[in-house]
């Protein structure tokens, strides 16, 4: 048994976590295929402390996961208390409580009408539950030739192979394009760098205007659904659309018989400051999914939740949903998401996204003008990004052989704080280096000082090495 910090004690022995070329060689793929790759022993809060007796401030909540913080042994604890014999159904046969209890739970907060509730394990599962879902609808609608599904560019949606086709990112999806069908995208919304090279609000969110470009380009007898992450994740570092960008959208949609899939797999449960980030805007979309913060990473379980009456036109018409994966809906991932639940309404969580990411923001706000290069920062609550760019007049970027980026990442992990880099090189050449922000709900204002200021110190290093 090892003293790592204060209070965290780890039952394996300090060792080179795998931070050197010549580690020993391990079972974990992904530990033989990347350096630096720390093996974390202890956490607790919004710190990691890996094997090697170093902690660090999760500035990413793991990847936009975590949100009531690290080590909650009460989650564990009420589980336990709880539990009951049953270890497994089949949900696509059986119900048990707990999937009844967060089902019932989950459809009271989500911006659906009357919410009816299919679990899975991961985001990406609950994406093409959703796609599925929309599919056998326009079936039973009797619309037949309703199947394709347009998102955007810059975007992110999973990594199953009918996810990555739907999501805008072409550096990881490209190696797998001989699987990929080739999906409409239309543009992201992103003003920062505009895709039309207009501004707000001459524009007449041109941005939104271009889904109805599409679904005519495309046959709107064709299309089934519209895909989009409300604010942007991963891709764009917490791009937010300007307002009335979602109610364009969905009078598009509704013009057009294409159902509306909000996926807020990262931005849900209360990431961006409201329950769930659609919300920002006076729209209610058809299908949301949810996931990251559901299990809290606690467990994995994500969901995809549908309104009443696309489920009781299926249920009348063919009353069959040809779809399903094993662990979708396990009592013990929906025990523990109970728990979460149960303990994020208590703690008021939701709430706490909305002031800490206030606080964030504003200190954001306050190291901007100390760094020329420092061109965007965006998002809204605890998921916030700063975009950097080599030239800050013209925004252009700095070469993406510089990995600014990347180099940031690191030189703020080595000051203890893990910060993540925006899809390196989704738009290379085009997007400047983007670092995401979006750490667990409970940091509190010390440590947002903390991470703001090692991420100033770190965007400072890179660009004198840059000189
Ligand atoms: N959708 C969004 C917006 C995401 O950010 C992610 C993951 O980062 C996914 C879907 C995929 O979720 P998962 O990795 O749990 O399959």
């Amino acid at each position: 048994m090892t003293e790592l910090s204060a209070g965290i004690v780890s039952t394996q022995e300090p060792e080179d976590a795998g931070t050197t070329p010549d580690a020993p060689p391990t079972s974990v793929l992904y530990r033989e295929l990347l350096q630096n790759y720390k093996n974390i022993v202890a956490s607790e809060g919004v710190y990691l402390t890996d094997s090697t007796g170093r902690r660090y401030i999760d500035a990413v909540g793991g990847t936009a996961v975590n949100i009531i913080g690290h080590g909650v042994s009460e989650i564990s604890a009420r589980v336990a208390d709880n539990w009951d014999s049953t270890s497994f159904v089949y949900s696509a046969f059986m119900t048990n409580p707990w999937q009844e209890e967060l089902a019932r739970k989950l459809a009271s907060i989500t911006p659906i009408e009357d919410g009816r509730v299919f679990f899975t394990s991961g985001g990406s599962e609950a994406n093409e539950s959703a796609v599925k879902l929309a599919r056998q609808y326009h079936l039973d609608c009797g619309r037949a030739s309703k199947w394709k599904v347009i998102s955007r560019t810059a975007s992110y949606h999973g990594n199953t192979l009918a996810m990555l086709a739907l999501s805008g990112r072409p550096t990881w999806s490209a190696r797998y394009s001989p699987y990929l069908d080739s999906s409409p995208k239309i543009a992201a919304a992103y003003c920062y760098r505009c895709p039309f090279s207009l501004s707000h609000p001459q524009c007449g969110i041109r941005c939104a205007e271009d889904l109805e470009r599409v679904i005519l380009q495309e046959g709107p007898d064709t299309v089934s659904a519209f895909l989009v992450e409300p604010i942007s994740g991963s891709s764009l570092a917490g791009a937010v659309p300007v307002e009335g960008y979602y109610e364009r959208i969905q009078e598009i949609c509704r013009k057009y018989d294409v159902l509306f899939i909000a996926d807020e797999v990262l931005t849900g449960y209360g990431r961006t400051g409201r329950t769930f980030a659609i919300e920002h805007w006076d729209v209610t979309p058809d299908i949301v999914t949810v996931g990251k913060g559901l299990g809290s990473g606690y467990t994995p379980i994500a969901a995809c939740v549908a309104s009443g009456a696309i489920v009781d036109k299926i249920r009348s018409v063919s009353g069959q949903f040809v779809h399903g994966f094993t662990y979708g809906g396990m009592p013990m991932a929906c025990a523990i998401g109970v728990q979460v639940f149960d303990y994020i309404q208590e703690h008021s969580l939701f709430e706490l996204a909305s002031t800490r990411g206030d606080y964030l923001r504003a200190r954001l706000e306050e190291l901007a003008p100390t760094i020329p290069a420092i061109g965007d920062i965006r998002g809204l609550g605890l998921l916030q990004g700063v975009e950097i760019v080599g030239n800050p007049k013209t925004r252009q970027p700095f070469s993406p052989d510089r990995k600014i980026a990347s180099r940031i990442v690191r030189e703020a992990e080595a000051r203890g704080v893990l910060f993540r880099e925006g899809t390196p090189g989704a738009n290379a050449g085009k997007d400047g280096d983007q670092i995401q922000i979006s750490p667990p709900f409970v940091i509190s204002p010390n440590e947002i000082d903390e991470m703001v200021s090692v991420l100033g110190d770190s965007i400072r290093t890179v660009l004198a090495e840059e000189a």
